[in-house]
């Protein structure tokens, strides 16, 4: 389906959400993906055309998929991206994915974004204040440096919600996310470790090293559900 760029937005340094008006409304559900393949490459990509990206808006904000992603100078497919005027179109597929929030859902979630692992928590966490639903979330965002996409609205949106909590750690700063920072954070929190559901989402390297740091709290797989972002 053809899908039309309609406004752009930078989120953090060298972070940027697209807006895409597709050519007739989809339905899809909070943390799902699509496929966006650019036509005509204007810098050179030996990765092709075609990337996958989550679509970062919830399905209660309207009809635009926002893409969001940190655009580098190495990828032909992102500067490309980033230089598309607005109303050009590019080819979307989808929505794909099984990364998604159960509304039916009302035990404690645990979200851990890494980086722009953050665009499925951002939809999710969007749909459950739109929605006002309760289920009780806590939110750790890891991240390199300190700027986090999606911080100003991921505040408000706290701000306004009672249920949902944020840690943010920088990496530079706190170091990697591991066993003793879970449970500091478990037990600020005053959560009990063994009825809580995790939801993973990130670069690999980070998702395979937070099933460790899991296992060995004795998180059982059945409680955990993860996103790779194939691709970095
Ligand atoms: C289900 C799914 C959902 C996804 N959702 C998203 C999403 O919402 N947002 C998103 O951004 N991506 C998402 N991805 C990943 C996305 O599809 C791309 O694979 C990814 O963004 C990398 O794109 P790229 O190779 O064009 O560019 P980049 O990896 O950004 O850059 C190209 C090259 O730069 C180099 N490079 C990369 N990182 C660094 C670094 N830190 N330091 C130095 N050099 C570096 C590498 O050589 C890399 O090949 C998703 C993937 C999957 C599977």
């Amino acid at each position: 389906m053809k899908l039309k760029l309609v406004k752009k937005n930078e989120e953090a340094k060298g972070s940027v959400s697209f807006f895409w008006e597709p050519e007739k409304p989809v339905n899809f559900l909070a943390g799902q993906y699509y496929y966006f393949t650019i036509p005509r490459l204007i810098y050179p990509d030996p990765k092709g055309t075609t990337r996958h990206f989550t679509i970062s808006s919830s399905p209660t904000e309207g009809n635009l998929l926002r893409l969001t992603t940190k655009i580098r100078e190495e990828s032909g497919y992102k500067k490309t991206l980033d230089e598309l005027p607005i109303g050009a179109e590019v080819e979307g597929e989808g929505p794909n994915g099984t990364f998604i929030f159960d509304e039916m859902v009302t035990g404690p979630q645990v979200f851990i974004a890494g980086g722009i692992g953050i665009t499925p928590f951002r939809s999710m966490i969007k749909y459950l204040v739109d929605k006002n639903l309760k289920t009780p979330i806590y939110l750790i965002y890891s991240n390199s440096k300190d700027d986090f996409v999606f911080k100003k609205e991921l505040d408000e949106m706290i701000g306004a919600h009672q249920s949902i909590k944020i840690k943010y750690l920088v990496t530079e700063v706190d170091g990697r996310l591991d066993e003793l920072k879970i449970n500091r954070f478990i037990g600020d929190w005053k959560l009990e470790i063994g009825n809580l559901t995790w939801w993973l989402c990130g670069p690999p390297p980070m998702i395979d090293a937070m099933e460790q740091v899991l296992g060995k709290l004795k998180i059982t797989s059945d409680k955990i559900r993860s996103e790779k972002f194939t691709g970095y």
